[in-house]
């Protein structure tokens, strides 16, 4: 459900702020020596987020502090929000 998802997934994101300063958690797999860099204002002070979607996609997810840019990428290539939506509903079979 996209509302569900959407909810959960800001949850996610408020959750690893909390943490920039902290120790490192299982859900940010971004080693510290390869911080993002924000595409657009090229600020170091983006949020990054590893996870895998309901259909098994890996996607990460860059959020900018400075700018508010936010980003999604599958294997280094640019996704678009409607996309990561569609590979994080249920599959019914
Ligand atoms: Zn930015």
């Amino acid at each position: 459900m996209t509302a569900a998802f959407a909810g959960g997934f800001a949850a996610t994101v408020t959750a690893t702020v909390r943490l920039t300063d902290g120790v490192p958690m299982s859900l940010v797999t971004t080693p510290t020596s390869q911080l993002a860099v924000c595409t657009q204002c090229t600020g170091t002070r983006v949020t990054h987020i590893t996870m895998t979607l309901t259909d098994g996609s890996i996607v990460d997810f860059a959020s900018c502090h400075v700018c508010e840019h936010k980003s999604w990428t599958e294997a280094g290539t640019g996704l678009d929000v409607s996309a990561v939506l569609r590979k994080a509903q249920k599959i019914r079979v």
